[in-house]
């Protein structure tokens, strides 16, 4: 459990449990390369969450890179309700946090970690969404989105 850890912590067990791996390999070099390896599934599924909770509610999904940026793009310009909206962006964050729990401690921690930063952009936008109204929908654009407001 790592609930009440703070990310120095974190990243010190991480540091301790990945340094016998790779014997004589400089220790920075182990930090980003294990982080880089764990990173492409998390990425992948993060994505493909957002993209299965968007099918769900009849949206059309199309998966992509951007550099080094993955992304999920609804294609069938669709407006979805507000509360819809925000959870298909808080779903990778609401679905992964909670299975971290589960995988041994500076495992779990860290892909929680990895996860939660790869959610801020997704928690950025779901709180932009806070000052329209209720009712709005919500059209998904590469650029972000565009929001309809008609009663
Ligand atoms: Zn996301």
């Amino acid at each position: 459990m790592f609930l009440g850890k703070t990310v120095d912590i974190i990243l010190i067990d991480y540091i301790i449990a990945i340094t016998p791996y790779l014997p004589g390999c400089n220790i920075i070099i182990k930090f980003y390369g294990f982080i880089i390896i764990l990173l492409i599934p998390i990425v992948l599924i993060h994505e493909l969450i957002h993209g299965t909770i968007y099918t769900i509610f009849g949206g059309k999904v199309r998966y992509g890179f951007k550099g080094v940026y993955a992304y999920t793009q609804e294609i069938s310009e669709i407006p979805i309700e507000k509360k819809k909206f925000v959870l298909i962006l808080l779903a990778p964050l609401i679905i992964i946090s909670p299975i971290t729990i589960l995988a041994p401690n500076w495992f779990g921690e860290l892909i929680f970690l990895l996860n939660l930063l790869g959610s801020s952009g997704d928690i950025y936008m779901a709180i932009t969404l806070v000052k329209y109204p209720v009712y709005c929908k919500i059209i998904d654009r590469s650029y972000g989105y565009d929001v309809i407001v008609e009663k």
